[in-house]
């Protein structure tokens, strides 16, 4: 299961997959990590520094975040992508096809002046997200999105 949880600040990156519980993020931050709420994870109740230092302790590589650097990432149903925003301008996107077997991944990109913040893989998270949340196995052509699925 893979989650993205966002506040000004900071996305986090959650993949249910690699966590193995050791709750070091619940001891670290416990407004923000409470495995009795849901959802278990919400990152308006701390401020960004004690979430970004609880996250850098998980040692299972479960959790991850990166800057949001005021860009929005969004779904975009009808279009089957996730599209990132800078304001009212489009800087990048994340387009999938939904299969007999699944939703497949076939291209990510992000406009070039805008690279090295990380919108890459926040435009992959929200789609994989979307796609556990819609009972959908994932898979991706698009080589980028491929590594994030290994
Ligand atoms: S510290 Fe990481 S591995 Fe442990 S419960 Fe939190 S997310 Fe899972």
């Amino acid at each position: 299961m893979h989650r993205l949880y966002e506040n000004d600040d900071i996305a986090v990156f959650w993949d249910s997959d690699k966590c193995f519980h050791a709750k070091r993020c619940v001891c670290n931050s416990p407004a923000t990590f409470d495995p009795k709420r849901k959802p278990w994870i919400d990152v308006t109740r701390a401020d960004t520094k004690e979430i970004w230092q609880a996250i850098q302790q998980c040692p299972s590589g479960a959790l991850s975040c990166v800057y949001r650097h005021d860009i929005d990432v969004v779904m975009d149903d009808e279009k089957c992508r996730s599209v990132a925003y800078d304001g009212d301008k489009e800087i990048g996107e994340c387009d999938y096809e939904i299969t007999e077997s699944g939703w497949n991944i076939y291209h990510t990109g992000v406009s070039p002046e805008y690279r090295g913040k990380e919108i890459a893989k926040r435009l992959v998270f929200k789609v994989f997200e979307a796609a556990d949340r819609s009972h959908a196995k994932i898979r991706a052509t698009c080589s980028y999105a491929a590594k994030m699925l290994n």
